[in-house]
């Protein structure tokens, strides 16, 4: 058991270990950081800090020196780990770390432990073609969902803080870098079991699962088949992961199984983006011409990459049928997720027959009238029961507003049915109903003043995000609809 944490210390002073080091060598390979040439600090995040009892407020040299891997924190052994994966639904081959550097792990205020991961501190045995490092746009934004994400209550990875540097690279143009310190946990994904199965190298398959059984899963250990006992509870976190993406209009933007988390957190925020004027075959990243990563999709894929997975874990499991067995709790564990926070995000208490229409047709005049998701939610819950004429605020949100009325009408008879009171709902109602989500054109509008070295908008964006559920009304123009300039842009996986 670690000593509580209780008083914050900068980085500098914290002792790195090594857990996932202790797996063989074949996991990894041990390599310093590429140093970030003058590099400074761009953003740090303090409740990420407070996770593992750092001092937020610490803006030294010093703290550049480790945030940007250009000095080596006490104990710290960086490695690059080596993984696989299916990108786009076909077989990659290996990955691997190809520009996220591993320091190791810290005690976490929790009684858990923290690793923290340089994304973009250079090239890696694993880097194929690229050249190691991540540009500030794309920095900026992993930065930031990361942390809001958290705020939402979305198992996601954390940011810890962000660097940057004048030092160019090519992507479209040449752009600035970057280097995001990532929290978690662990960093395994899916892919880490795949590269071992393709490998046929069921001993370090074998030492996979059992690593990641010990320091995430001890309670499993004592099951019948513990490594099936991982694949139901993985294959369950993801179902609930994805039930919050819905919720809240949250695309990945790319699903690949080497994008997803063995603990079940949103991870590797690349051309995300948070719904904006409904539509479910939306489309976040732009690379993805087929839309197998749209919002409508998120559900089915998440349950195909614990396919995957299974896949892998097969030779663990023992047999066919205990590994489907396994993958069979992905749809019920989905739907009870999904239909809990739908019921909330529209402050309903019971569960009726009918439900379920009632929320599809909801969806559907979502739909044809390309609603705002973060603007309806919210402004739902300000509908009075015995007061439709007060309505205008969500009604004019539709452009077909007899589609709205006519739902509005079944929507109050359904509140009417388990005696429903305006104000306690529209309190629930705004617990669970974000006013604040990180639109793409509230990133923009920070990455372009960052590009100018002025990072005041991303600290002013981490702290209204930080409380998503407040009404904050000094910051009501975060919550407005994007701009018309907004509709040009175009997020890929370019980054
Ligand atoms: P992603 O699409 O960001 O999840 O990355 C897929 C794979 O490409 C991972 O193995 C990354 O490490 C690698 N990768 C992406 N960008 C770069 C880069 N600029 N340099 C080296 N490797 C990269
Ligand atoms: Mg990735």
């Amino acid at each position: 058991m670690t000593a509580p944490l209780t008083t914050a210390r900068p980085l500098a002073a914290l002792t790195f270990s090594n857990a996932f080091a202790t797996l063989p060598p074949a996991f990894y390979t041990h390599l310093q950081p590429t140093p970030l040439p003058a590099p400074y600090l761009v953003a740090v995040s303090a409740p990420a800090a407070a996770l593992i009892g750092l001092d937020s407020n610490d803006s030294s040299a010093a703290l550049v020196d480790i945030l940007s891997g250009n000095s080596i924190a006490a104990g710290s052994r960086p490695l690059a780990a080596v993984y696989s994966g299916h990108q786009f639904g076909v077989w990659a081959g290996q990955l691997g770390d190809g520009r996220a550097i591993l320091l190791g792990d810290l005690p976490a205020r929790d009684g858990g432990r923290m690793e923290l991961q340089l994304k973009g501190a250079g090239q890696t045995p694993y880097s194929r073609m690229g050249d190691g490092r991540a540009v500030l746009r794309s920095s900026i934004r992993e930065f930031l969902c990361s942390e809001a994400m958290a705020a939402l209550g979305i198992p996601t990875t954390r940011a810890l803080g962000l660097t940057g540097s004048d030092k160019l690279v090519m992507r479209e143009t040449p752009e600035s870098t970057a280097v995001v310190t990532r929290m978690a946990p662990s960093f395994i994904r899916f892919g880490s079991f795949e590269h071992w199965y393709y490998n046929q190298r069921h001993d370090e398959l074998k030492l996979l699962a059992d690593n990641v059984l010990a320091n995430f899963y001890p309670q499993l250990l004592s099951t019948d088949n513990p490594y099936q006992a991982l694949l139901t509870e993985v294959t369950r976190r993801t179902a609930r992961l994805v039930a919050q993406w819905q919720a809240v209009g949250f695309m990945h933007g790319v699903l690949n199984t080497d994008n997803m988390s063995i603990l079940g957190l949103t991870l590797d925020y690349g051309p995300f983006g948070f719904m904006e004027a409904f539509d479910a075959k939306h489309i976040c990243n732009h690379t993805d011409q087929q839309g197998r990563y749209s919002y409508q999709m998120q559900p089915r894929i998440g349950q195909w990459n614990c396919f995957a997975l299974g896949q892998a874990m097969l030779p663990l499991i023992g047999s066919v049928e205990a590994t489907e067995a396994a993958l069979a709790g992905y749809d019920a564990e989905y739907t009870l997720a999904y239909e809990r926070l739908l019921h909330a995000k529209l402050g309903l208490q019971q569960t009726l027959p009918g439900d379920e229409a009632l929320i599809d047709g909801l969806f559907a005049i979502m739909q044809s009238s390309h609603v705002d998701f973060t603007l309806l939610f919210r402004s739902l819950g300000n509908l009075q029961l015995a007061a439709p004429e007060h309505d205008a605020p969500v009604r004019d949100l539709f452009i077909e507003r007899p589609a709205f009325d006519a739902w509005a009408v079944q929507y109050r008879a359904r509140l009417q049915q388990e005696n429903s009171v305006d104000a306690t709902r529209k309190l629930a109602m705004d617990k669970v109903n974000p006013k604040y989500v990180l639109r793409n054109y509230l990133a923009q509008t920070a990455i372009e003043k960052a590009q100018n070295k002025d990072f005041s908008e991303i600290a002013r964006l981490l702290q209204v995000l930080q409380r998503p559920f407040d009404e904050q009304p000094e910051h009501a123009h975060y919550a407005a609809l994007p701009p018309d300039w907004a509709s040009h842009l175009e997020v890929s996986c370019s980054s």
